[in-house]
């Protein structure tokens, strides 16, 4: 968007995180006036008041008062629900609310590759970033990942590529935010209190995704999920170029296995890129997410005979199914970052050894009675942990050993009696971390200092 438009266009800020301070700094460099709002309390907010002064930025902390009203667009932070009450009185006074990553788009001139789906977002995104480095080929990689969108958009040129997670909160507020390529991973229940409990409105939500994309565009998506695939057939544009991968069946364009090789056919050429078995990143769901980068790589024009490599070396990203040890013939795996039933369930397909797993946290009302099936096939013992240990004993302690722990420390002890040499001790909780921890890569961090000292403990 080039500076005039923006000249005399008022802009309201909710949130004054990394996020809302960096679309602030945009907006307001480009001449555009702006406002920003946030909840939290004053005391809790001094570096973003010094970082607001420094900039001429005025704003509030406190509250969201009607002055956030008094704009041409509203722009949230990711973490700002569209369920928040100054949203819905935006939306029904007829001012327009756009996400950060829409804006951050307006100054973005290197194309987009943007990918969502439930589980995968963090994993895939920095692979295709890892891909993109390896090959020599300028990128940046931001989003949900970490670096906000809008603090580097207008840093990437023409020729450069912007790799992006995007959550579907971020996609409820797009307007013209249109991808080269986009990637929609896999579509399950997750994040529905956002969503009115509707399975449909996250559904619509995702696809919102390749909604503004045309001819010469690429979408990238799971054969193998019902839900998207029915989706993209109803609602993808015909003139955009479709990509779907699969690990069950060969496709006529795409990503498939082929004679124990991941093979592509893009544009017309197949190339065979790795034998799936020397992926770096194990597990079933690890070959979508190694698919998906593939694809996106050689759509964005990095060779085929370029790509092999990084996904040989690729380990994956920190808490996420992150080998931490081994000892007495144990391994502890922390997979801290599955806070759905879902990822668990890929979780437990990984390993072919039996598994002590523990389970809870703050439970997002999980149905543990997909996750059954696989856990009589894999599971030695459960370790119920977190606010919704009672729930985990009910789910399972007719059928397994069950051992309920109050803290982390015991968590990990009892994993470790639990555990027979061969086994793996693996912290997938199913469950969301705020009950005893910060987030989940705090979680994370605790289970793996506590499973680094064993040695000395038992000593
Ligand atoms: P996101 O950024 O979408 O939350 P991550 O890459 O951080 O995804 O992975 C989150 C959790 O989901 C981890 O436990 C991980 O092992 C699991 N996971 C990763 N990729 C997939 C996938 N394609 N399908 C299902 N689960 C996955």
């Amino acid at each position: 968007m080039d500076t005039v438009a923006l000249k005399n266009k008022r802009f309201s800020i909710l949130g004054a995180a990394r996020s809302g301070l960096a679309v602030a700094a945009l907006l307001k460099e480009r001449g555009a006036s702006v406002f920003v709002s946030e909840k939290a309390p004053a005391d809790k907010m001094q570096h973003a008041a010094t970082e607001l002064e420094r900039m001429g930025v005025p704003f509030e902390f406190g509250s969201n008062t009607g002055r956030v009203l008094d704009a041409d667009a509203v722009v949230l932070s990711p973490g700002v629900p569209s369920s928040a009450p100054l949203v819905r009185e935006a939306l029904a006074k007829g001012v327009s609310v756009v996400s950060e990553l829409e804006v951050g788009s307006w100054f973005c001139q290197a194309p987009i590759v943007a990918v969502t789906g439930t589980n995968g977002k963090t994993t895939t995104t920095t692979l295709i970033g890892e891909i993109f480095d390896d090959a020599g080929r300028p990128a940046i990689v931001a989003g949900n990942i970490g670096t906000a969108f809008s603090l580097e958009a207008s840093k990437a040129g023409p020729d450069s590529v912007a790799i992006l997670e995007v959550s579907s909160f971020q996609l409820d507020h797009i307007a013209a935010f249109r991808p080269r390529v986009s990637i929609i991973l896999n579509i399950t229940p997750d994040h529905l209190d956002r969503y009115e409990h509707s399975f449909e409105k996250y559904i619509a939500s995702k696809c919102r995704i390749f909604e503004n994309q045309r001819e010469g565009d690429v979408l990238i998506y799971n054969w193998d999920d019902d839900v998207t695939r029915r989706e993209v057939d109803r609602l993808a544009n015909p003139g955009i170029t479709r990509l779907p991968f699969s690990i069950v069946r060969p496709l006529e364009s795409g990503a498939w296995v082929e004679a124990g090789d991941l093979v592509t056919m893009v544009y017309g050429t197949k190339a065979s890129i790795v034998p799936v078995m020397q992926i770096g990143i194990k597990g079933g769901h690890n070959r979508y997410n190694s698919m998906a980068a593939s694809l996106a790589a050689q759509a964005m024009g990095i060779p085929a005979s370029a790509i092999g490599s990084t996904l040989l070396s690729f380990q994956g990203v920190e808490h996420r199914l992150e080998f931490v040890r081994e000892l007495d013939g144990v391994k502890y795996v922390n997979d801290s970052k599955a806070t759905n039933v879902d990822s668990v369930w890929y979780a437990l397909q990984s390993f072919d050894s039996p598994i002590v797993i523990m389970l809870g946290g703050r439970d997002k009302g999980n149905d543990y009675s997909r996750l059954r099936d696989l856990m009589r096939k894999h599971v030695r013992a459960v370790v119920a942990i977190g606010e919704s240990a009672d729930k985990v004993v009910q789910a399972f302690g007719s059928e397994f050993p069950v051992r309920r722990a109050g803290t982390m420390e015991e968590a990990v002890q009892t994993g470790a009696e639990l555990a027979r040499p061969g086994d793996v001790v693996l912290l997938s909780p199913a469950c969301a971390s705020f009950d005893w921890f910060e987030n989940y890569e705090h979680r994370g961090r605790v289970f793996k200092e506590i499973v680094r000292s064993l040695d000395e403990r038992s000593s």
